[in-house]
């Protein structure tokens, strides 16, 4: 079995501000190194659970977070960002199972620790053939084309209630209960290393038996809907061909997940005031 861990930063162990998982932030640093226990602790969990080969993907901001000379020896790291596929970059190399560690919940939920849908700058709302999706939603559709289904999930309480709606009964380790968007009352890692390892196991261990959730399957051709923030980045948005509008809403159509993908990361990345 080969199993890919996508790993963002909100939802790691002890995290509750920007400042926490923002490059050039002097706690950004301790962080990291929190970030990357939280990754060996899911990475031993797997190896324990069967699996024989381990990728890690550094799926935060430029995908350059994680403590390489820290990481676990038997896993290897897809590092630095924009990469082809992103978030799920090495799904698309006969991947077997996701594990999604550090994830957050979608814009607009509460409580939740530092909710957001991709860009907390420019994205108001996602939606998947009119479904409102998160992060997870995006990039486990991204694996579902692929085949391969979400085995498990670290993040907040309310991250993972919505990764259980939307990805079905997935292993999930709750590694805070969020109180409001930059607070929560947290597990110290002494606890939250011990339960990753396991879920991250457990999640595994299901696979190998054949009773992990099937993979998340998007129905094509996919609608994808984003309301952005303010209207002149729905200007900015409406430069993607084929792309309609409503108000602050740009929509447009793709005939799979990787594409639906690739038109959302390129409608957001055009968006951002210049
Ligand atoms: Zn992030």
């Amino acid at each position: 079995m080969k199993i890919l861990l996508s790993v963002d930063m909100e939802g790691i162990t002890g995290v509750t501000t920007w400042n926490h998982v923002t490059p050039g932030h002097a706690e950004y640093q301790r962080f990291r190194k929190v970030m990357t226990d939280d990754v060996n602790a899911a990475v031993r969990g797997a190896f324990a659970g069967g699996a024989d080969e381990v990728w890690v993907t550094d799926a935060h901001w430029n995908g350059s977070n994680i403590l390489v000379e820290e990481l676990d020896g038997r896993a290897q790291l897809n590092s630095g960002l924009p990469s082809p596929l992103s978030m799920m970059s090495g799904i698309d190399q006969a991947i077997d199972g996701v594990l999604l560690i550090g994830y957050h919940a979608r814009f607009g939920s509460t409580p939740a620790v530092l909710d957001h849908t991709w860009s907390a700058t420019c994205v108001a709302g996602l939606w998947l053939n009119g479904m409102e999706a998160g992060e997870y939603t995006l990039n486990a559709g991204v694996a579902g084309h692929y085949g391969a289904p979400v085995l498990m999930a670290s993040g907040d309480q309310t991250a993972c209630a919505q990764m259980v709606e939307h990805l079905g009964n997935i292993e999930t380790a709750v590694v805070k209960q969020a109180t409001g968007r930059f607070s929560a009352l947290c597990l110290p890692a002494e606890k939250t290393l011990p339960l990753i390892e396991q879920k991250a196991k457990a999640g595994v261990q299901r696979l190998a038996q054949k009773a992990a959730p099937a993979p998340l399957v998007i129905k094509t051709p996919v609608e994808v809907r984003v309301r952005l923030a303010t209207s002149d980045m729905a200007d900015r948005a409406m430069l993607l061909p084929g792309a309609t509008r409503n108000g602050l809403e740009v929509s447009f159509t793709a005939e799979d997940m990787p594409r639906a993908f690739s038109g959302f990361r390129a409608l957001v990345n055009m968006s951002y005031p210049s």
